[in-house]
């Protein structure tokens, strides 16, 4: 059973233990580029049409050359099949600005600049690379998590203000949403919330915060700086048809404690119920197995690149 499956948008599955980035790849210098992370299950990337998408949207606000979707695609079927059915893995799709001294020190401009550089543009660095799921997934999923809010010291105007934020991208240059993760676990917590300046609920370092009150379904809308969540988007079109009512809103801090349940949405994890929000314990409804009925379900379709 293979460990590990790395595979470049040539199509080639290369040997994951041989070294495959140049040490000027400014991914690497500056944390210059966008990735996603895919659940590969029965040896098939779930949800891969969403995942292209957003990569795609991701790459236009770095200004990086449009991805070549077919040679993703390729990539991402030839490396899930590979990883094979037997069990679940971790996609992802990792694409760089490419090498420094291929891009004549233009790192510092934008990749479609006018003059000396057009028609000699690299297209980056681009592969995917599968890994076993993390074992925190497991409990994620069946125990739900502990969270605590913290402040990302940001206003929700931020993100319409400051495009160059690159707040609704899913930027390689993850510092500080790993460096909240490590605080949360020294405070004894599982997981983040993160707050604006205002107390509006953001998201989680790595997942999309919905929660559930009645019959309806709340998650923030992207524009006050939130990664638009593949995950989130499937369980709103299963759960329209099933009769919820999905609704983009701002929320507070104090509705995440008196909603029915809270959800950390993610690709991999899936859905993940908080189970205890700033040391208060929430408990379980009584729809929490439907709610993540409808992620599975929602997750098991391709999704498609016009929704984005
Ligand atoms: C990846 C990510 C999400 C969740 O997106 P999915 O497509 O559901 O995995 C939410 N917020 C941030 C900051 C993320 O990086």
């Amino acid at each position: 059973m293979v460990e590990r499956v790395l595979v470049t948008l040539d199509g080639a599955i290369r040997d994951p233990d041989a070294p495959l980035l140049y040490a000027d790849d400014i991914g690497v210098l500056r944390g210059d580029g966008v990735f996603e992370t895919v659940l590969v299950r029965n040896g098939e990337a779930c949800a891969l049409e969403s995942h292209l998408a957003r990569l795609r949207k991701s790459a236009e606000a770095l200004e990086l050359p449009a991805p070549d979707l077919d040679a993703w695609r390729l990539a991402v079927w030839t490396a899930a099949e590979e990883w094979g059915k037997d069990r679940e893995g971790l996609l992802r799709l990792i694409l760089t600005r490419g090498r420094d001294s291929e891009l004549g020190h233009a790192s510092d401009r934008p990749a479609n600049g006018s003059g000396d550089l057009a028609g000699a543009e690299p297209a980056g660095t681009g592969y995917v690379l599968v890994l076993p799921v993390p074992e925190r997934v497991k409990t994620a999923r069946t125990e739900g998590v502990s969270v605590i809010t913290l402040s990302r010291g940001i206003s929700v105007d931020l993100a319409q203000a400051a495009p160059w934020q690159l707040l609704g991208a899913k930027t390689l240059s993850y510092a500080t949403n790993m460096s909240a993760l490590r605080f949360a676990q020294r405070m004894g917590a599982d997981d983040v919330i993160f707050t604006s300046t205002e107390h509006r609920v953001l998201e989680g370092p790595r997942s999309t915060v919905v929660v559930a009150r009645g019959n309806q379904l709340i998650t923030p809308p992207a524009k006050i700086g939130v990664l638009p969540g593949t995950t989130q988007r499937a369980l709103f079109a299963q759960a329209e048809k099933a009769g919820w009512e999905c609704k983009y809103e701002p929320l507070f801090t104090a509705d995440l404690i008196t909603a029915d349940s809270v959800w950390m949405l993610s690709s991999v994890t899936l859905a993940a119920r908080v189970k205890s929000l700033d040391g208060l314990r929430m408990s379980a409804p009584d729809n929490a197995a439907e709610i993540i009925e409808l992620v599975e379900k929602g997750i098991a379709q391709p999704g498609s690149i016009a929704d984005w």
